[in-house]
């Protein structure tokens, strides 16, 4: 058997008139990239145009494109095993649950697999109000957990907007998480930022009942909404909270797990154990879509004895777990967290560097390989290029399409772009694509800083 080979006009013409789009109105897309093949940090347009792809897609290509032995490990699989309902055994899921939790942070010891991202805190939320018999979930505005009703509805950001019509997804309560950028007060220090929002949340708690709350879900690092990190103490204070009201702590790592920040996950960054860990993006790089939960005792053991209540067709595919299981071993084999400590000081270093040159950078945000830019038009008064959650002037994307324009790919939401390459980016790529960002940011800065 082989496959159909397409000519450039033949994609587009059949993408435009059968395949529908996420997250745009179809007619708004003008400028769409056939994409032809991709190697390491780079893909090609059908005109042989080379894209550095400096968001690892969507921030999910932790390894880059055509890694070998992730390839090999699925046909090696499919030759195997292609499927097999998620009731039997299979080797290499039962195999992939083992190294993971050998990765996790203490405590952590058993793995629920699903498909994604979104569908792991659904099944997350679902787990902690079974195994507490209580309905609340307390979620940060900022954050964005996925697009089905329930994680559309814990998200923090405009795109839960949709998963609100019709009524918000009962038991949901929003909190406002540190962000010390855009305080509306100075604090005198980082310390007592943190110290004001675990108090903010304490009275929340307690507002809400907390005999009431199920879990406290939030990202480790707030990732699509701009990178914005827990200030020092904030998730050991969560936990705290949690442990004291008997709330389970949920850390969505979707984005920021798998060594997107120098670390296997990024609550060791913090050395925090939350009750669950959820992932799924750099787990395999998405060549096979996988998620999952991770779980402490305190959750795995109540379903020793009480039916989990939880179940999906295709819940750690095993051509998914083989390409996890090799991927995994691939960072192991090549000390791909190295690398992200070692590349991702030069990151922070051009970062810097840029936000001293120019007038549009407010503020450069990152940690490991994982960054963003918070672009603004004034550094004194931090106005934004695009307004948070209302923008009309479609600003970020101008900066985006220059971007692309000039070969750099990149995504953004309101006023910031992320900056975010796959893990085994070298410096000499990097440097390369910084010397690119910053002709972008010259432009930008005669844009937006008049
Ligand atoms: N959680 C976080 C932190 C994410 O960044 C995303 C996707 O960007 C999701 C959840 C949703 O994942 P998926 O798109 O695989 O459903």
């Amino acid at each position: 058997y082989q496959l159909p080979k397409f000519t450039r006009e033949e994609v587009l013409e059949m993408d435009r008139k059968y395949n529908v789009h996420s997250w745009s109105a179809q007619n708004a897309l003008k400028n769409i990239i056939p994409v032809e093949k991709s190697e390491g940090i780079y893909f090609w347009d059908y005109n042989g145009k080379r894209y550095a792809d400096m968001c690892s897609q969507l921030v999910n290509m932790n390894l880059g494109h055509g890694n070998q032995q992730i390839i090999d490990a699925i046909k090696q699989q499919a030759e195997d095993l292609c499927f097999i309902a998620p009731g039997q055994a299979v080797g290499i899921r039962a195999a992939l649950a083992k190294k993971i939790i050998e990765h996790a942070p203490e405590g952590m010891t058993r793995v629920f697999f699903t498909n994604g991202g979104a569908d792991s805190n659904e099944n997350a939320i679902k787990m902690a109000r079974q195994a507490s018999g209580k309905q609340k979930v307390l979620s940060m505005y900022r954050s964005y957990h996925g697009a089905t009703i329930t994680a559309g509805n814990v998200s923090g950001d405009s795109r839960r907007f949709a998963a609100e019509i019709g009524g918000s997804a009962p038991g949901v309560v929003h909190f406002f998480g540190p962000f010390p950028y855009r305080e509306e007060i100075e604090f005198e220090s980082e310390e007592a930022l943190t110290e004001f929002y675990l108090k903010m949340l304490r009275k929340q708690i307690i507002a809400e009942g907390h005999n009431n709350i199920a879990a406290i879900i939030l990202e480790t690092v707030i990732g699509a909404n701009g990178v914005i990190l827990p200030p020092k103490g904030y998730l050991a204070g969560i936990r705290a909270l949690c442990d004291e009201y008997d709330i389970f702590m949920i850390c969505d790592e979707v984005m920021a797990g798998f060594g997107r920040t120098g670390t296997w996950f990024a609550v060791d960054n913090w050395n925090v154990s939350p009750d669950m860990i959820t992932f799924a993006k750099g787990v395999n790089s998405g060549y096979v879509q996988l998620g999952g939960v991770i779980m402490n005792e305190k959750v795995a053991s109540h379903f020793d004895d009480n039916a989990l209540q939880c179940g999906l067709t295709y819940q750690g595919h095993p051509l998914a777990c083989a390409s996890a299981y090799a991927s995994i071993e691939y960072f192991e084999q090549n000390n791909v967290l190295d690398n992200v400590q070692k590349v991702g000081k030069v990151l922070g270093e051009c970062l810097e560097e840029l936000a001293k040159k120019h007038a549009c950078v407010g503020e450069v945000r990152y940690i490991g390989l994982f960054s963003a830019i918070d672009l603004v038009k004034n550094k004194e008064t931090k106005e934004p290029i695009a307004e948070y959650a209302i923008d009309t002037t479609g600003n970020q994307k101008k900066v985006v399409a220059k971007c692309k324009e000039l070969g750099f790919y990149t995504y953004g939401r309101d006023n910031c772009i992320q900056i975010c390459p796959p893990l085994i980016i070298t410096e000499e790529e990097l440097r390369e694509q910084m010397k690119v960002l910053d002709e972008v940011l010259t432009w930008a800065d005669n844009e937006f800083c008049k």
